[in-house]
Order: C-alpha cells, then structure tokens, then sequence
C-alpha cells in the first residue's frame, strides 16, 4: 500500500476517534463516525490496489496545489529535467505539472516531464546498451532535485525521480551500493548544465508557467542559449 494511501488512513483513523471523543458532547451517533471510517478504508484500500493511488494522488495534488509555493516549486522542478533533457539531446514529448494534467493525458504518476526514451529501453531489453546514452538519461532524472535544491535551498519532491534511477541502474547491472554514487554523479552534471544555461532555464520557468506548448519552451530555451 503505498504511502498517501496510509496517510488518508491515518487521517481517518484520527477523525474517528476525535469524534468518538468528541460525539457525545455535539450529540452524534457512533453509527457515523463509524460508516465514514468504513467508506473511507474501503475507497483507500480499492484506490491502493486497483488504481495504483492514483485517486488519493489527484485529491491531495488538488489540496496542494492551492498553494502557489507548492506550483512554483513543481515548475522549478520540471523546469530542470526539461531543460537539461532538451541540452542532452532527448525529444521532450509532453509535460505535466499536475496530477490532474497527468491523469487527463493518460500519464503516470504527479506529472512531470515525458522524453522519449524508448532507444534505451529497446537497447536496455536487448543489452546493447550504449552508455552514452545511459548516463545522459541518468543526468535527466535527477535534473528536477537538483534544480529544487539550486532554487529553493532544499529537496520536497524527487521520490519517483530516485527510483526511476535505480530501475534503470538495476536493469543494466549496477549494485545496489553503487546508487548513492551514481546519483551524486549525475546530479553534479546536471548542476552543471542548469548553471550554465541559467538564463535559458529562468526563461523555461517563465515559459511552463504560462503553460506553453512543447514547442514554445523549446522556442524560448533557444532564444536564451549562445549562438552555435
Ligand atoms: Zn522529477
């Protein structure tokens, strides 16, 4: 079960017994508390195992984005693995920046930002991986923590970013003791880039803010890099 559908029932646990606690006073009927509880197990638990969280991921995405610290900090964060794939050579198919865009184009997951990746893939399934390739792949995924932290001093999201790095570290035969390294590896090149091309990058931010189109980011990316 995955984690946000244990904090809904935490969540829900804790309401039951504040209105245990509290019922008697407001004249409720134990009968409710208990019915909500009921639901809301039941929803969280057909949501964990048949949606993949994904409902508890659309309403606690809505509640947070309510906050516009939070938006800016998802675009931040998007912003980075945008830029740095478009730098490394990657075609950026789609962009999400949230839950609810994710789900209505069919995407996984919180959102974020789609490459096409399926050249490793294929050489991943057929071992002909190329490493150049690889390692700029690796460089993408961990663009987006490495852009929070250069903006905002601190890492809030990055999670599904870690573990996309280790499958990937796994499928082509990395240990397990070597993931700390290669992500600070990694992190350190896009580091690289996204200081490098930090005007282009600021451009970018502006630019999926707005909610641009694929092809309009890219269009602004351009207009920030030096002349080739
Ligand atoms: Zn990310």
């Amino acid at each position: 079960m995955s984690q946000i559908s244990l904090n809904f029932i935490a969540i829900s646990v804790f309401l039951m017994t504040f209105s245990i606690l509290l019922g008697p006073l407001i004249n409720l009927s134990p009968t409710i508390p208990a019915l909500t509880t009921l639901t809301v197990l039941s929803v969280a638990s057909i949501d964990s195992f048949i949606c993949h969280s994904q409902g508890s991921k659309l309403v606690l995405d809505g509640i947070a984005n309510f906050s516009p610290k939070h938006r800016e900090r998802i675009i931040h964060h998007e912003a980075g693995h945008f830029l740095v794939a478009y730098l490394l050579g990657f075609q950026v198919l789609n962009y999400t920046l949230t839950a609810w865009e994710a789900w209505r184009q069919k995407e996984p997951g919180q959102g974020g930002v789609t490459v096409d990746d399926r050249q490793l893939f294929n050489e991943l399934d057929e071992r002909t991986l190329d490493t150049h390739i690889f390692d700029r792949y690796c460089t993408i995924c961990m663009a987006g923590i490495v852009a929070e932290k250069l903006v905002f001093q601190d890492v809030m999201g990055g999670l599904d970013d870690r573990q996309k790095l280790a499958k990937v570290l796994q499928v082509s035969g990395f240990p397990e003791s070597a993931y700390l390294q290669k992500q600070r590896f990694h992190s350190l090149q896009a580091q690289n880039l996204l200081q490098e091309n930090w005007s282009a990058y600021q451009g970018l931010v502006d630019a999926m803010g707005k909610r641009l189109s694929v092809s309009e980011c890219i269009q602004t990316i351009e207009v920030y890099l030096p002349q080739k």
